[in-house]
């Protein structure tokens, strides 16, 4: 067995020692899984009916159905793909990432986002590059990371897409989760570009983000890369609010 490789089993012993397994969800003793079964239960999948384009879980509607979040809209990007409602044990999970900094939740919810890589819209496709949707620089610093790269990370190990971070925010816009629609929209206009150097030219894009809201943001991404020449833009996030 190569040095290393004894090192690392010697570690990991010494810590499932001190720090026995546990759920990502609720810190409860698990062996072997991320989540304990109750955890895993409290997952709400997405699944038909729910609107072809932003994922939206249609309430009792049966078949084909309109949905009000984007009837009305021509978004830049051809899907956004999101396997799990934004509810439960997940958002707060979500939350402890992006707020708490928690970055040992990092697998978990790759594994859990890298399950939209199996959804009818996406599976066949071919990727040239994953976008993570940037943060402005100072937010960032402030947080130390952007979660959307940490869980495009996640994602570029299950896929072999190369990560390609050819956005970046040119403006601040302020915390969005009190405005409606409209107001969302507004606030990002013009809030990202193209790095400079970079092309996208003919490029196929799947940009990656935490939580598929209005859809206003990841819209606002692709609208800057399909501007940029890219051939074709899908979103993938972890969750659906
Ligand atoms: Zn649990
Ligand atoms: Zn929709």
């Amino acid at each position: 067995m190569p040095v290393l490789d004894a090192c690392r089993i010697g570690l990991e012993t010494l810590r499932d020692l001190f720090f026995p397994a546990h759920c990502s969800g609720c810190l409860c003793a698990v062996s072997g899984e991320d989540l304990c079964p109750e955890c895993q239960a409290d997952l709400k999948p997405i699944t038909p009916p729910r609107c072809p384009v932003c994922s939206r879980p249609s309430r009792g509607t049966l078949g084909s159905f309109v949905c009000t979040n984007c009837g009305d809209r021509d978004f830049h990007f051809d899907y956004a793909v999101a396997c799990w409602e934004s509810r439960g044990v997940l958002r707060e999970m979500i939350h402890r990432l992006k707020y708490g900094r928690e970055l040992t939740l990092a697998p978990v919810l790759g594994r859990l986002l890298s399950e939209g890589l199996a959804d009818e819209r996406i599976r066949g496709r071919t990727f040239d590059g994953l976008v993570p949707v940037p943060l402005f620089s100072t937010r960032e610093r402030e947080r130390e990371f952007n979660q959307s790269e940490i869980l495009a990370r996640q994602l570029q190990k299950r896929c072999n897409v190369p990560i390609v971070k050819v956005l970046r925010r040119i403006r601040s816009t302020t915390t969005q989760t009190h405005f409606d629609r409209h107001m969302r929209m507004q606030n990002l206009r013009d809030a990202f570009a193209l790095r400079q150097n970079v092309s996208v030219q003919g490029q196929k894009l799947l940009l990656v983000d935490d939580v598929f809201t209005t859809g206003s943001t990841l819209d606002e991404c692709a609208r800057v890369l399909r501007e940029g020449g890219a051939h074709s833009v899908c979103a993938l996030t972890l969750a659906r609010g």
